[in-house]
């Protein structure tokens, strides 16, 4: 047979494996403590598990609508009035899909000509990256600057060019923390305006917030009809494994999302759907419990990681906290993060994989706090410890 090589077409040369499941798997294999991935290691409220058995003893377990089902859409429409005061229709502009992860995949796929440019905030989350190229457009980054990680706004609006199609939004962001301020979503709300472009938000760590609050772009004058906004019930409840995600938007955008997402999965999830419409339907109740936990882990990780000589330089919001560490070591951050393993018995995220020129983030590594509060001591207790050689 002929075979014709390289296999990988050249959009996605150079996107190897997700750092994530690479650093995963080096901790299961050096058996290290994993503050790399950001997945919890406690699952969500048992009554939450309980409602996916029911369903699945109920018999929800075939192909559910393509748009997801109707008591989840109606749930997400009420959770985004509940906590945001926004208003979607449930049917026409909320769509369920496999994870955020296909959401973003979809939404690009959908809106992106070949050659349209789309303004990312640099650190940014790997998947952005891929599916920015798989489209056959061009990722424009937007640097965030230590140690509030803020933007330039003249090097934002300089950055948007007759190509520009949207400005893809993060907020709380991975890998910095960062909680976008009023003053920087008007900003940006008001040169999507200016320009016509179109916004995706990422909002999965929403509920993740430890001080200030999460402002939905969305619910800016003018900004709801330019307004693709993607969650995940993965961290506000803690099952990452469950792969339910939405979109809410204006009909015209939902239709083009949904669009490409109905040959990407089709559908998923479907008992997992009815038990996330259980978990929305309770409002605040699951969030409320979820907070207070992983701040107290947050806290406890950005203590240590200071003791142990590291600068902090977390962000307000998400899983994680990102430390400078030229004042433990002169290693870039990949060196450091490949060789912590057998130092220390701890893997945390090179955040030099984020950016587009790793050199910009050589000194940068990501720790996750959303593991228990006796993994995280013990991930300090062997960080103090840390031999350098
Ligand atoms: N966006 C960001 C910023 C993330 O950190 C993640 C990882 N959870 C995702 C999207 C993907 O979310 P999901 O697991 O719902 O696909
Ligand atoms: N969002 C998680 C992180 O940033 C991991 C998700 C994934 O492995 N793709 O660590």
């Amino acid at each position: 047979m002929a075979r014709r090589a390289p296999f990988l077409n050249s959009r996605l040369q150079g996107f190897g494996a997700t750092i994530f499941a690479t650093m995963s798997q080096l901790a299961a294999d050096t058996s290290s403590i994993n503050l790399g991935q950001g997945f919890p290691d406690t699952d969500g409220p048992i009554e939450i598990a309980q409602a996916a058995m029911r369903a699945i003893a109920e018999g929800h377990n075939q192909y559910p609508p393509g748009a997801g089902i109707a008591e989840l859409r109606s749930a997400i429409a009420d959770h985004q009035k509940l906590f945001y005061d926004l208003r979607y229709d449930p049917n026409g502009e909320v769509l369920v899909t496999a994870g955020a992860t296909e959401a973003i995949a979809a939404s690009i796929l959908a809106i992106c000509e070949t050659g349209d440019e789309v303004i990312v905030f640099e650190p940014y989350y790997d998947a952005y990256a891929a599916v920015i190229a798989m489209a056959g457009a061009t990722l424009v980054p937007i640097e965030l600057h230590a140690p509030n990680w803020s933007f330039d706004p003249d090097e934002l609006s300089r950055a948007i060019t007759s190509r520009t199609r949207a400005i893809l939004l993060n907020s709380p962001h991975n890998p910095t923390g960062k909680v976008f301020n009023v003053a920087e979503i008007e900003y940006i709300a008001a040169l999507c305006i200016d320009a016509d472009l179109l916004v995706i938000t990422d909002e999965v760590y929403e509920h993740m917030i430890f001080s200030g609050s999460h402002i939905p772009i969305c619910s800016l004058s003018g900004m709801a009809e330019r307004t693709i906004s993607i969650s995940s019930a993965a961290k506000t409840y803690s099952f990452t494994g469950w792969k339910i995600g939405w979109v809410s938007a204006r009909p015209e955008l939902i239709t083009a999302v949904r669009t490409a997402k109905q040959f990407l999965t089709y559908v998923n999830g479907a008992p997992f759907q009815v038990a996330i419409a259980f978990a929305l339907r309770e409002g605040r109740r699951f969030t409320d419990l979820v907070v207070p936990a992983i701040a107290a882990q947050r806290r406890a990780l950005s203590v240590g990681l200071a003791e142990v000589g590291f600068e902090v330089l977390g962000g307000e919001g998400s899983y994680f906290l990102t430390t400078d560490i030229r004042p433990v070591t002169d290693e870039d951050a990949m060196t450091f993060c490949l060789e912590l393993p057998r130092r220390a018995g701890v893997v945390a995220v090179p955040s030099s994989v984020f950016y587009q020129n790793p050199e910009r983030g050589r000194h940068l590594v990501r720790w996750t706090f959303c593991k228990r509060m006796e993994v995280i001591e013990e991930a300090v207790s062997r960080l103090e410890k840390l031999q350098l050689s």
